[in-house]
């Protein structure tokens, strides 16, 4: 079959237009196997039909596991590193840059791999890809021994106590996030991910710079069932059932919310969520949470941590677009100082040119782009807009 224009998509969970197709969609749902687990490599090579739900379960029974998840399961490792999907940690990278090499189908139909090894600068550029250079068959992902973790959440912590003490907080654990829903001057919960070393019993404290050790499994939203969580309370279990927060075994995706974040690069971190907490009466009526996460840095061109250690600042909304809408030229003019860059698979509102100023390496993108794909078949209205026009 002769396609002008195809779009590949994955688990169809990103929140704008990214995947979005005005002709031909293709999906590689039911390309989902492992294709290779290397021992001695320390890699493992999918099909890019597989969810990380599915891939954590086969890589924690070989003895393996992911450096970080996302926030829930449900999403496929293709679409995640097309958009520099990330997790939290001060010293993990987004879920991309674990990627090794990747096999996609060209416009012309010619099947190639990059590796990481092998094509440096190119590679670099193409794994972010924003969907836009082929159809990605095959990815190779670096791994880790397996390992357990405990998480514990703390209550109520003053944001004159971030602000004191903001490094020494997100670094505090494998992976820290913040979440509060800007009601008040507060942070509504810490959660704290630890790795478990040795088999000492490990006593949280019961205070965490001024906020309290939660007595019970929490959601992150108020009045939403902690059920849906992973397990929280000191109780230590596998990686893949802690790292993200919510379980492989709930279905999130009720529609009933709306996502945006912006990645400030770290040193501008504590302004920036001052900035947000200044919105707090346009944002909190809108808000169901917001969720403060960091990142390393990275060497993938189209990453928003390009060369440079960010905090995500997330909100989730409710589901009323025509409001969030009006508020996001807010957020972003706050966050402008800062160099804020939106999430690629979230919701924004800043112009092409402003979206293009932020990434140095956009250029580059933009020849590679045209390199593998010189007729745009695998651009969609998303691409033209945010990467080609000027
Ligand atoms: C409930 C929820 C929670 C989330 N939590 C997080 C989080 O914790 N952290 C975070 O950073 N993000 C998070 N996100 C955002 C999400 O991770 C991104 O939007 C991600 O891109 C979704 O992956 P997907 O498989 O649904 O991709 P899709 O939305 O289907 O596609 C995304 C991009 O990948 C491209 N693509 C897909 N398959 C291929 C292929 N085979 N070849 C080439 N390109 C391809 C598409 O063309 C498109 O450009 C969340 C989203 C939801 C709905």
């Amino acid at each position: 079959m002769h396609c002008r224009k195809l779009k590949a998509v994955g688990t169809r969970h990103s929140f704008n237009d990214i995947a979005d197709a005005a002709e031909d969609i293709i999906s590689l749902e039911r390309f989902d196997r492992v294709v290779e687990l290397n021992r001695d490599l320390r890699a493992v090579t999918v099909e890019t039909g597989v969810r990380y739900g599915q891939l954590c379960w086969y890589l924690h029974e070989k003895g393996y596991a992911l450096h970080n998840l996302a926030s829930l399961p449900h999403i496929s490792v293709v679409g995640a590193c097309a958009t520099a999907t990330h997790g939290s940690g001060d010293n993990n990278g987004n879920l991309a840059t674990i990627v090794s090499a990747m096999e996609m189908v060209t416009a012309n139909g010619e099947v190639i791999v990059l590796s990481r090894e092998r094509d440096g600068e190119r590679f670099h550029g193409a794994v972010v890809g924003l969907g836009g250079l082929g159809v990605v068959t095959k990815l190779t992902l670096d791994i880790l021994p397996a390992f357990d973790m405990r998480q514990n959440v703390y209550e109520n912590l003053p944001l004159s106590h971030l602000e004191n003490n903001f490094d020494a907080i997100l670094s505090s654990a494998y992976s820290v996030s913040l979440f509060t829903d800007w009601q008040s001057d507060r942070i509504n919960q810490v959660w704290l991910k630890r790795r478990v070393s040795g088999s000492a019993p490990f006593a949280p404290e019961p205070d965490f710079f001024g906020a309290q050790l939660a007595t019970c499994q929490v959601h992150p939203i108020a009045g939403h069932h902690a059920e849906y969580c992973t397990e929280q309370m000191n109780v230590s279990g596998p990686w893949h059932e802690r790292l993200p927060h919510f379980r492989m075994d709930f279905t999130p995706s009720s529609g009933e919310e709306l996502q945006s974040e912006y990645l400030v690069p770290r040193p501008h971190a504590f302004a920036a969520i001052k900035a947000v907490a200044q919105l707090r009466e346009q944002v909190a009526p809108l808000l169901q949470i917001c969720e403060l996460r960091t990142i390393a840095a990275d060497n993938l061109w189209m990453s928003p941590c390009y060369k440079q250690a960010c905090v995500g600042i997330h909100f989730t909304w409710k589901r009323n677009w025509e409001a969030v809408r009006n508020l996001l030229p807010l957020i972003e003019e706050e966050l402008a100082p800062f160099k804020a860059r939106p999430h690629w698979g979230k919701l924004f509102t800043m112009s092409p040119a402003r979206l293009q100023s932020l990434y140095e390496k956009l250029p580059d993108f933009q020849g590679l782009l045209r390199f593998y794909d010189p007729q745009g078949k695998f651009r969609n209205a998303f691409l033209d807009t945010y990467i080609f026009a000027t």
